[in-house]
């Protein structure tokens, strides 16, 4: 059972990726071999800071590492530093529909967000996405919901590479957690929180300090109602009993059922003060694992030559397949 997922460095990370996608990352070290890698290649996708992307890959490495990502039981690496998955992207792009690519909703949001260039690689995002995933031949996906299409669309690829070119990789399935696997801006309920666009006020960030995470929270957006129930048109509370439900380990009915008419106030407060236990241990283990840079490079360096050694042999395969040398000149 092989688990492969990827995160982005841009700015910081904030609540949703830590529900929806880091603590599956965590738990799949219990249930498999874990890959796991900091995608710096997806960073380019949108208007970015090269002098800053050094850096923020090892905040982000940081924050997964403090979180109990061990690289002792898991690969973890930079995605850049294993250049299969950029080879892998051109060959799979012979079996990807165009068509496809243009009907991904990350594609549109995002693109109408660009105030400038909308680049080539915002639209080609998921096909580096297939390749990350694929060339690792992993089994599972742990993502959060937002991530559903580019799922379905690698597993296209890859059924579409096995069909054209003979059985040479595994279809992936995606793994979604039961709940909190889509966390909404909490001052714009509608949207989901993001790393990239958002609201600052609504994005809860791993790191926050307590006292702002207190205040985030007891400025959620609301419906003028109260009671603390799951509904349509209660996008805000419906956000805040799943945040509950998730950090806590427990249902929503259930949360529903213990704040049955304590009002939004105290509800707000008692979310905030279970999200800080939550995130406490991390932020409290993060700065001194941030400070330790050569231990960091260290870190990428081993998980990039264990993460080389399963992808050169996916590539080796699938270059054979598409009829191109086995054995590349020079090696
Ligand atoms: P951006 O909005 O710029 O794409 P992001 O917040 O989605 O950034 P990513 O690094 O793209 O950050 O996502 C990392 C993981 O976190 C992915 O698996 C993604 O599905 C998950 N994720 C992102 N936002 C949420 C959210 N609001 N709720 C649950 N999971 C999320
Ligand atoms: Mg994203």
């Amino acid at each position: 059972m092989r688990i492969f997922s990827g995160i982005q460095p841009t700015g910081r990370k904030h609540l949703g990726n830590y529900i929806g996608a880091i603590a599956q990352y965590v738990d799949g070290q219990e249930r498999g071999e874990g890959i796991y890698c900091i995608v710096d290649l997806h960073a380019i996708s949108v208007a970015y800071d090269q002098r800053a992307l050094p850096t923020t890959v090892y905040d982000t490495a940081a924050i997964l590492l403090a979180a109990g990502l061990d690289p002792e039981r898991c690969i973890f690496f930079r995605q850049s530093d294993v250049q299969e998955h950029t080879e892998l992207t051109w060959l799979l792009s012979a079996v990807t529909a165009y068509g496809d690519l243009t009907r991904m909703h990350q594609f549109k949001d995002k693109s109408a967000a660009q105030r400038e260039l909308v680049s080539a690689a915002l639209l080609y995002y998921p096909v580096l996405m297939a390749a990350d995933v694929l060339v690792y031949r992993a089994n599972e996906v742990p993502v959060g919901d937002d991530q559903r299409q580019h799922v379905e669309l690698m597993r296209d690829i890859a059924e579409r590479f096995n069909a054209r070119f003979g059985e040479r990789l595994v279809v992936p399935e995606g793994r979604y957690p039961q709940v909190g696997a889509r966390i909404m801006d909490l001052q714009d309920p509608e949207r989901k929180m993001s790393t990239t666009g958002g609201t600052p006020q609504g994005t809860v960030l791993v790191l926050d300090e307590p006292k702002t995470i207190l205040k985030k929270f007891r400025s959620a957006v609301t419906d003028s109602g109260s009671e603390v129930v799951r509904a349509v048109d209660k996008p805000g509370i419906s956000n805040l009993i799943d945040i509950m439900a998730a950090v806590s380990g427990r249902a929503p009915e259930s949360v529903e059922g213990e704040f049955d008419g304590s009002g939004y106030g105290a509800f707000k407060t008692a979310v905030a003060e279970a999200v800080i236990d939550y995130l406490g241990p991390v932020r409290e283990r993060y700065d001194e694992i941030r400070a330790d840079e050569p231990e960091l490079q260290r870190i990428f360096a081993a998980g990039a030559e264990k993460a080389r050694a399963i992808a050169s042999e996916t590539l080796r395969d699938v270059r054979e397949a598409m009829g191109f040398g086995a054995v590349r000149a020079g090696q």
